[in-house]
């Protein structure tokens, strides 16, 4: 069986794909003849640590992928959409946020035997015999699509800057102006002591600077 394997499958320190991995498909079945293609549908467990911050999708959760192979001359081309589960917290409200997400994705796997092999890009990928590692195809297409700042809908309100409070859930004129005495006072408060300590600072070092200014100008003019 030894004798089957490319000579330079020695030489590069690829990790052998494992064929049992969820994302690890075989591409037997088209034959390397250019214009055969399949389809195939498939439900995977999702790879950890898919996801941006505020939200990804649960390890394990089941991937829906519709995927079409197609054999071309130098590989296989993957074309497929990918429809996963997200969690995830809402950017402004910070409630869970639970939908599903469509990810597009087409890739071509080059032949690891092809001849013009050695012009290869560095990131360009390849079947290792005839399985493809799907993986990074759909780690790229889930992860560049996901909203940084998720919302749990379109119009989400988010908190009250003042208390916090959900907007969505309180009265539509929750407000903290001076109506409430509360607030009134604390703001009397705030008025009251806010210049004393700034004016007490800037007094020193106003009274010190401003000779000193003086001189400066006579020495110019
Ligand atoms: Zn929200
Ligand atoms: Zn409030």
């Amino acid at each position: 069986m030894a004798g089957i394997l490319m000579p330079h499958e020695s030489r590069n320190p690829l990790t052998r794909l494992d064929p049992n991995a969820p994302l690890v498909l075989d591409t037997r079945a088209l034959g390397r003849r250019p214009g055969s293609s399949r389809e195939e549908h498939l439900s995977v467990p999702a790879p950890e640590n898919l996801g941006v911050e505020m939200v990804g999708v649960p390890e394990s959760a089941a991937l829906e992928l519709d995927l079409r192979f197609e054999a071309v001359l130098e590989g296989v081309l993957v074309t497929g959409t990918a429809t996963v589960p997200l969690r995830g917290e809402c950017a402004r409200c910070l409630d869970p946020i639970a939908s599903t997400f469509e990810a597009e994705f087409q890739e071509l796997f080059v032949y690891d035997d092809t001849r013009s092999g050695g012009n290869a890009a560095d990131d360009e990928l390849r079947l290792e015999g005839d399985l493809i590692d799907l993986e990074p195809v759909l780690r790229d297409a889930v992860v560049l699509a996901l909203p940084l700042s998720p919302l749990c809908r379109d119009d989400c309100p988010g908190l009250c800057p003042d208390c916090g409070a959900r907007l969505a859930d309180v009265d539509p004129d929750h407000d903290h102006d001076a109506a409430d005495p509360r607030w009134a006072a604390l703001r009397g408060l705030a008025d009251d002591t806010a210049p004393g300590p700034s004016d007490r600072g800037n007094g020193s070092s106003n009274g010190s600077r401003a000779p000193s200014d003086r001189r400066e100008r006579k020495q110019e003019g």
